[in-house]
């Protein structure tokens, strides 16, 4: 499966700002996605159609919705639906950052609620996971992944279509810190969430993607994809420069 390169580009950029970025990342790679590549953005939502219209002219770029409520419409004030998000031209959507966590207080059950509604609408789904740096320092890390994983994929069919559901590690004391983990460490996290994968879903656990998230950079980021059981990136503060994030999907 190609690799999965995918930007989260948080609460930042307006619409003309987005719209300049991705056409400038298109004058960067060309019209077409690296050869073996898929490239997602995840705008804010005023920004996700002006995203869309621009890799309309292209292939193997993707816009997504960093956020979504699982449910068709209704008295959810602040929230958006997936109807809303593909209307703006959204494919793909991410689950369980550990912003939303953290921040929103969303809890590992919501977050497969989230994933399977989001895989059963036909979009592609990158369902977030990481531990913190006190988990990890406690000897957690198997728990909590295996939680994390677990609940979020609690709803999913048992025939997946692989190509729409990708898991993204990513240790929460990694993300815009600039503390990168080391290959070492992300080699063992890799093997770790596949190994999971593989209980969860004896039959799709070895083809479902998983990208590595945090401190992601151009410099780093070719010696993080070479690590076996890498097969992508998520990329918050270096993707919201074309010319750095053309060099990450280029690594
Ligand atoms: C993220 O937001 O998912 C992320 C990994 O951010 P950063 O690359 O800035 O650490």
């Amino acid at each position: 499966m190609k690799k999965l390169i995918a930007a989260n580009w948080k609460m930042y950029k307006s619409s003309a700002e987005a719209h300049n970025c991705v056409a400038t990342l298109l004058g960067f790679l060309g019209k077409k996605a690296p050869e073996n590549k898929e490239i997602l953005v995840f705008p804010p939502f005023t920004a996700i159609k002006a995203v869309s219209e621009v890799f309309a002219g292209g292939s193997g770029f993707f816009a997504g919705g960093q956020n979504f409520y699982p449910e068709p419409e209704g008295a959810f004030t602040g929230e958006i639906a997936l109807g809303m998000l593909r209307e703006a031209g959204a494919s793909w959507v991410l689950a369980g950052h550990s912003e939303r966590r953290s921040i929103f207080g969303e809890s590992n059950e919501l977050v497969g609620r989230k994933t399977a509604y989001a895989y059963e609408a036909g979009l592609g789904v990158v369902l977030c996971i990481g531990e913190t740096l006190a988990q990890r320092e406690n000897g957690e890390l198997e728990q909590v992944l295996t939680a994390q994983l677990e609940a979020g994929m609690a709803g999913l069919p048992v025939e997946l279509d692989g190509a729409r559901l990708a898991v993204a590690y990513e240790p929460v004391w990694a993300i815009g810190t600039g503390k990168v983990a080391g290959t070492g460490e992300i080699a063992e996290a890799h093997n770790l969430v596949r190994k999971i994968l593989g209980k969860i879903s004896p039959r799709h656990g070895a083809e479902l993607r998983i990208l590595y998230g945090g401190s992601v950079k151009a410099d780093n980021a070719g010696g993080i994809m070479a690590v076996d059981n890498v097969d992508g990136v998520l990329v918050g503060g270096a993707s919201l420069d074309a010319e750095k994030f053309s060099k990450i999907a280029l690594a």
